[in-house]
C-alpha cells in the first residue's frame, strides 16, 4: 500500500515537473516551439482595390486599417500565442491572414484576440471581433447564432491519454472515467449526450485538460484530433491519442450572423487560395508538421442567406 501511495506521489511529481515544462515551451531560455520560422511562412499578396461596402464589418475594419480576429493561443500547430514575443503562429492564424490579405488588408495589421470556445458567439455578436478562426465546427445550432465561411479544415473528435493508459482505446471505452474538454465544445456535447457514464470534467481550454491529465486528475482528453495531435507531439513519452475519429468536424471562420456579404467574400477567398496553392503552403508550414500529409480540403458550404 504505502508503495503504491510513494509511488503515485512520485508520478505526480514527475508529472507536475513536466507540466511546468509543457508550459513553459517557448518562453525564453526553454525548449523553442517547434514550428516553421517566420521566413518559412507563405507570404499573402494583398488584394488591390479591393471593395464589399455591403458588409458592415468589412467598412468598419477598413477604416481601422487592419482586421480584428478572434482565435486560440494555446492550440499547437493550430493556434499558438508566443508568450515572449505576444505573436500567434499556427493553420488557423494563417487561414485569418490570408482571408485579410484576399479581402484588401494587410494581414501584418491583424490584432489577434484570443476568444475561449464559449465564448465565440458572443465576441462575434457584440463586434468585440471581425471574425473569428480557431477550430470552430460549423454546425446548425451554431448557425443559428453567428455565419461560416468554409470549411476549411475536416477534422474528427478523438481521445489523448497517458502513454501508459491500456484501457482506453475508444469512446465505447469511457464509463466511469474522467474525461476533460472544453466548456463549449462540440466534442463535450458529444461526450455528454452519446456517452453519459463518463464523468465529465470542462475547463475554459484543453491545455488546462491536458495539465490535469499529466498530473493524474483526469484519465482522458477529449477534442478535435488536430487539436490533440499537437499536444502528443510536445510530450511523446509522456501522451498518446488512440482510436479513430469519431465525429466531423468542418472547421468553418465565424461572422457576425447578419453579414451574409463578408461570410461569402470568405467563401470566394478561400476557393481562390485553394486554387493558388496558398492553402497547401500553410498547411505545410504549420499543421503538416505533426507529419500528417495536407488532405484535399473539404467543399467550400457556401449556404444561402436566411
Ligand atoms: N471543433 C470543436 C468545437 O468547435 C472543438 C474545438 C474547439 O473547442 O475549438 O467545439
Amino acid at each position: 500500500m504505502r508503495t503504491t501511495t510513494a509511488r503515485r506521489a512520485a508520478r505526480t511529481l514527475a508529472a507536475l515537473v513536466l507540466t511546468a515544462l509543457v508550459a513553459s515551451c517557448g518562453k525564453s531560455g526553454s525548449p523553442p516551439v517547434k514550428g516553421p520560422k517566420p521566413e518559412q511562412l507563405p507570404k499573402y499578396q494583398v488584394a488591390q482595390d479591393f471593395q464589399l461596402p455591403q458588409s458592415g464589418t468589412w467598412k468598419k475594419a477598413k477604416r481601422r486599417g487592419h482586421f480584428v480576429v478572434g482565435a486560440k493561443e494555446d492550440q499547437p500547430y493550430l493556434g499558438e500565442k508566443d508568450p515572449a514575443t505576444g505573436k500567434y503562429s499556427g493553420f488557423d492564424i494563417e487561414i485569418a491572414k490570408m482571408m485579410s490579405a484576399s479581402l484588401g488588408l494587410d494581414p501584418k495589421g491583424i490584432q489577434f484576440k484570443t476568444i475561449a470556445s464559449a465564448n465565440r458567439e458572443t465576441a462575434l455578436q457584440n463586434g468585440q471581433i471581425d471574425y473569428y478562426v480557431g477550430t470552430y465546427t460549423i454546425n446548425d445550432n451554431r448557425k443559428k447564432l453567428v455565419g461560416f465561411g468554409g470549411p476549411y479544415y475536416m477534422a474528427g473528435q478523438g481521445l489523448l491519454v497517458r502513454h501508459d493508459e491500456d484501457d482506453i482505446k475508444g469512446p465505447q471505452d469511457l464509463d466511469g472515467k474522467r474525461v476533460c474538454s472544453a466548456a463549449g465544445s462540440t466534442p463535450y456535447q458529444r461526450i455528454q449526450k452519446d456517452y453519459p457514464k463518463a464523468t465529465l470534467v470542462a475547463y475554459d481550454t484543453y491545455s488546462v485538460c491536458v495539465d490535469n491529465l499529466l498530473t493524474y486528475q483526469v484519465d482522458a482528453v477529449t477534442t478535435d484530433d488536430a487539436i490533440l495531435i499537437g499536444y502528443a507531439a510536445k510530450v511523446p513519452d509522456e501522451l498518446k491519442v488512440v482510436g479513430k475519429p469519431f465525429s466531423e468536424e468542418p472547421y468553418g471562420i465565424g461572422v457576425p450572423r447578419s453579414d451574409n456579404a463578408l461570410r461569402f467574400a470568405l467563401d470566394d477567398a478561400l476557393a481562390a487560395r485553394e486554387k493558388d496553392g496558398d492553402w497547401k503552403k500553410a498547411y505545410d508550414a504549420t499543421l503538416g508538421l505533426s507529419g500528417v500529409p495536407a488532405p484535399q480540403p473539404p467543399a467550400i458550404d457556401r449556404y444561402p442567406a436566411s
